[in-house]
C-alpha cells in the first residue's frame, strides 16, 4: 500500500517531443504555468530515453520529425512494457488522410490534435488523460500486490511443515497443503474431497461427521484442539499428532485445520519415561518403575483371583564391602547381583533396585505361597557365593522378606511394608534368611516346603506302602476283596497314618502325584492275586475329593487299568459324600464317565458327610459303607442302632451292596448278619495287611465257627 500512494502522489511528467526549437517554447510557455511537470526534448530517440529513465505521465507527440516520426516512437514505446500503456497524444501541422489517422489510433494513440489548437482543449484533454494513467498506474500496482501476496501465501502454505487443511461445512476436505499429504502418504489430489474423518483413527472418531467435536465446535464458532489424534496413513499406518481446527469468516462455510506430526515428540516422551522408572546402574526397574509394575499387575490380578508375591532383598554385607574396596567395587556388585537376580526369575516377574543394595521382585500369579519361598531359597542360595573383586575375596549374603497378595495387604504400599518388615524379621533371625510376612503363614508355608520335599523324597525311596485290609461277605464268610489303605514309611518317624498327611496332600494337591503310584501299585496287586483269589476280587481304593474332582480321573484310571489288564468291574472306588456335593453338575459327569469305564462306585463313611439323601437317587452308585462310629456304638445305644438298621435297609431297597467299617466283635458281627448288612471289615477279621500276609488270607473263611485266633494286631 505504501508503494502506491507513493506512486499516486509522485509528479507525473508531462513529455513534449517536437523537433523544432519554436514548438517546443510555444507549448513550454502554454503548458509549464506550475500545474504539471513539464519536459521538453526534440527527438524521438531522446523522448524514449526519458519514457525509460523517468516516470511519464503522458506523451504530446509531434508526427513529423527527421529520421523518427511520432509513428515510429509510438509503435516502440508500444513494444515495451514501461511504455505500452503511457497515453500519447500526436499533434500535427498538416491535415492527415484519414487512413494515417487510423494508423495513428492503431499504433496507440489516444488522441489526434492539429495545429493550431485550442489550448483549453489540450489542456482539459491532458488534466483528463493523467488521471486517467494514474488510476491504471495505481491499479497495475494493486494488481502486481495482490500477485505478490497470493505467492507468498501459497508459499507459506507450500513450505509450512505442518499440515494444513481447509475443511468445508461437511467435513470435506478442500485444501490441502504437500506437508499434509507427505503426513498422510498421499497426493494432495487425493486428499482433496476426501472426508476428514476417513483419515483419523477410527476407535476416537465418530462416524457420524455431524456428531465429532469438529463439527460441534466450528457450529459453535470456537477452536477444537485434540492433543492426542490419531491419523491412518494411506499405507495403514498410524501418525500422533496433534490438531487444532478453527472456524474461518462465516462466509467461508468452513474450518482450517492444522495437524502437527507428533511420531518423534512421543517417542522421546516415551524415552524420557522409560529413563524415568528405569535405574541406570543396574537397567532393572527403580522404585518408581516397581511401583508402577506393582500396580498394574494388582489390577489384573484382582480379575484373575491369582495370588502373587513381592519379594524385597537386602544384602548382607555389602555395606563393609563398599567400604572397603571403594564405590566402583560396590558398583560392580550391584551391577552383578542384579544380573543373577533376573537369572533366577522368569522373564516376565518384574526385578527392580529399589535403591542401595535393596532389590525387589514381584512374582505374579502363584499357586500357592511356598513357590515364593522356594524362589527366595533360590536367591540367597545363588547371591550367597564367593565373589572376587580386584582380586579380593569375599563373600556377600542376602536376606529377603516376602509377602503375598491377598493375605499380606492389597495395595502397592501394604504389599511392600508388609514385605519390608519380613527383610528385617529374616536379618533379626540371623540373616540370610527369607521371612514371609505373617508368622502363621511362614511356618506353614515351610512346613509344606518340607513335606513336599519329603514326599518327593518318600516317592522316590519307595516309603510309601499300601496295607491291604480284606472285606467279608457277611452271609457266606467268603472274601469280597480288599480296601487298599496307604501307610508311610518313615525313616524317622516311622508308620505314619494317612489321617495326618493325607490332608496336607489334599490342600497343597500333591495328592495326585501321590494318587498316581497308590493306583499302579493296587491295580498291579490285583491283578497279581487273580491266579489265587479269582477274578471276582474287588480292590477298593480311597479317592479324595481333590482326586475326584479332576478331570483326566478316569482315563489315568483306564491307562492304568489297560496297563496291568486288570477288569475294570473289579475295581471299586471309594469317594466320601462330600467329594460328591463339591459340585453336582462336575460328579454327575465324572460318575457317568466312571460308570463308563465300567469301574464300581462305593460311598465312604456314609452317613457322617452333610448332604441330602436325595442325591442317592440321582447318583449311579453300587455301594454304601457304613461309617466304624455307628459301627461301634450300635450295640450300646438304639440311636446308632436304628442309623445302621436304616442305612442296611436303604440300600436293600435302592439295590447297593452295605459294608460296615470298623466291626470289632463277634457280636457287632452278628448283628449286622442278623440284619443283613452285605459285608463287614475291621480288626475283627484284619487290619490292613501287607502283601505278603493279605495273599496268605484265605478265600473263604468258616464264618459259623469261626473265631478270632489271635488278638488283631493293629497295624492301621
Ligand atoms: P477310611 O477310608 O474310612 O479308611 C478306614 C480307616 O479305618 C483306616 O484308617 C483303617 O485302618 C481304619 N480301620 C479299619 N478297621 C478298623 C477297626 O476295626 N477299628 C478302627 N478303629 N479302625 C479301623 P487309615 O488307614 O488310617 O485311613 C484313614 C483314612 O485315610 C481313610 O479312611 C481314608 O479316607 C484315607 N486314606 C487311606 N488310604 C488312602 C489312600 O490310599 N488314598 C486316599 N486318597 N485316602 C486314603
Ligand atoms: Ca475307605
Ligand atoms: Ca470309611
Amino acid at each position: 500500500m505504501a508503494q502506491l500512494q507513493e506512486a499516486a502522489t509522485d509528479e507525473q511528467i508531462l513529455l513534449v517531443v517536437d523537433d523544432r526549437e519554436e514548438n517546443r517554447v510555444a507549448m513550454e510557455a502554454l503548458l509549464g504555468d506550475g500545474q504539471w511537470n513539464v519536459r521538453t526534448v526534440d527527438s524521438g530517440e531522446a523522448a524514449l530515453r526519458c519514457m525509460m529513465e523517468e516516470a511519464v505521465g503522458l506523451v504530446l507527440l509531434d508526427v513529423q520529425m527527421p529520421r523518427m516520426d511520432g509513428f515510429e516512437v509510438a509503435r516502440l514505446m508500444r513494444g515495451s512494457s514501461r511504455t505500452r500503456y503511457t497515453p500519447i497524444i500526436f499533434l500535427s501541422a498538416i491535415a492527415h488522410t484519414e487512413e494515417s489517422v487510423l494508423r495513428g489510433y492503431a499504433i496507440g494513440a489516444v488522441d489526434f490534435i492539429l495545429k493550431p489548437f485550442d489550448s483549453r482543449v489540450l489542456k482539459h484533454k491532458i488534466s483528463a488523460l493523467l488521471e486517467q494513467e494514474r488510476h491504471r498506474h495505481e491499479l497495475e500496482l494493486l494488481t502486481q500486490q495482490l500477485d505478490r501476496e497470493r505467492a507468498f501465501n501459497a508459499s507459506v502454505l507450500d513450505n509450512a511443515s505442518e499440515g494444513i487443511l481447509v475443511i468445508d461445512r461437511d467435513g470435506i476436505i478442500r485444501f490441502a497443503n504437500p506437508a499434509m499429504a507427505q503426513m498422510l502418504r498421499c497426493t494432495v489430489t487425493e486428499l482433496q474431497g476426501s472426508a476428514l474423518l476417513s483419515h483419523l483413527h477410527t476407535p476416537q472418531a465418530p462416524s457420524d461427521w455431524k456428531d465429532s467435536e469438529f463439527y460441534r465446535h466450528w457450529r459453535d464458532g470456537r477452536t477444537y484442539r485434540a492433543h492426542d489424534a490419531v491419523l491412518t496413513t494411506r499405507d495403514g499406518g498410524y501418525l500422533p499428532a496433534a490438531l487444532s481446527c478453527s472456524p474461518l469468516p462465516q462466509y467461508q462455510n468452513s474450518m482450517v485445520l492444522i495437524a502437527l506430526d507428533m511420531s518423534v515428540v512421543r517417542t522421546l516422551h516415551a524415552q524420557l519415561e522409560s529413563q524415568a522408572v528405569t535405574d541406570a546402574l543396574t537397567g532393572l526397574y527403580n522404585r518408581r518403575g516397581f511401583h508402577q509394575a506393582l500396580e498394574t499387575a494388582l489390577s489384573r490380578i484382582d480379575r484373575s483371583g491369582k495370588r502373587m508375591a513381592v519379594l524385597y532383598l537386602d544384602l548382607d554385607g555389602f555395606k563393609r564391602i563398599n567400604d572397603s574396596l571403594g564405590h566402583d567395587a560396590g558398583d560392580e556388585i550391584l551391577r552383578k547381583v542384579g544380573e543373577q537376580l533376573k537369572h533366577c526369575l522368569r522373564p516376565y516377574d518384574i526385578v527392580a533396585r529399589m535403591g542401595g543394595d535393596e532389590f525387589t521382585a514381584l512374582l505374579d500369579t502363584l499357586d500357592h505361597p511356598e513357590d515364593a519361598a522356594r524362589v527366595a531359597e533360590k536367591l540367597i542360595e545363588t547371591i550367597s557365593v564367593r565373589h572376587k573383586v580386584d582380586g579380593i575375596d569375599f563373600t556377600l549374603g542376602a536376606s529377603i522378606g516376602i509377602s503375598v497378595y491377598p493375605e499380606c495387604g492389597n495395595t502397592v504400599d501394604r504389599l511392600l511394608r508388609s514385605a519390608d518388615m519380613a527383610m528385617y524379621e529374616a536379618k533379626r533371625a540371623g540373616r540370610q534368611q527369607y521371612r514371609f510376612f505373617s508368622p502363621e503363614m511362614n511356618g506353614r508355608a515351610r512346613s509344606r516346603l518340607m513335606l513336599e520335599e519329603s514326599l518327593r523324597n518318600a516317592i522316590e525311596q519307595d516309603d510309601f506302602v499300601l496295607v491291604y485290609q480284606p472285606q467279608i461277605d457277611l452271609a457266606s464268610g467268603r472274601l469280597r476283596g480288599f480296601e487298599a489303605l496307604l501307610r508311610w514309611e518313615h525313616r524317622v518317624a516311622g508308620t505314619i497314618t494317612p489321617g495326618v498327611f493325607i490332608p496336607l496332600l489334599e490342600e497343597t494337591r500333591l495328592i495326585n502325584r501321590l494318587g498316581d503310584w497308590i493306583f499302579n501299585q493296587g491295580v498291579r496287586q490285583c491283578r497279581a492275586w487273580q491266579a489265587q483269589f479269582g477274578d471276582q476280587l474287588l480292590l477298593s481304593l480311597n479317592v479324595s475329593p481333590v482326586q475326584f474332582g479332576m478331570p483326566q480321573l478316569v482315563d489315568e484310571l483306564r491307562r492304568v487299568l489297560e496297563s496291568h489288564g486288570l477288569n475294570p468291574s473289579q475295581l471299586e472306588l471309594e469317594v466320601t459324600e462330600g467329594a460328591l456335593m463339591q459340585d453336582l453338575d462336575a460328579t454327575r459327569e465324572q460318575l457317568r464317565q466312571l460308570r463308563a469305564l465300567g469301574v464300581r462306585i462305593a460311598i465312604d463313611d456314609f452317613g457322617t458327610g452333610h448332604s441330602s439323601l436325595a442325591y442317592l437317587r440321582h447318583f449311579d452308585l453300587d455301594t454304601l459303607k457304613i461309617d466304624r462310629l455307628f459301627v461301634a456304638n450300635m450295640l450300646d445305644s438304639p440311636k446308632d442302632a436304628a442309623i445302621v438298621s436304616t442305612i442296611i435297609d436303604l440300600g436293600h431297597h435302592l439295590g447297593l451292596e452295605v459294608i460296615a467299617e470298623g466291626v470289632e466283635t463277634l457280636e457287632q458281627r452278628d448283628w449286622l448278619i442278623a440284619h443283613r448288612c452285605t459285608a463287614m471289615q475291621g480288626f475283627l477279621v484284619a487290619p490292613g495287611l501287607p502283601v505278603a500276609r493279605a495273599a496268605a488270607f484265605p478265600a473263604r473263611l468258616d464264618w459259623s465257627t469261626w473265631q478270632p485266633d489271635e488278638p488283631p494286631q493293629v497295624i492301621g
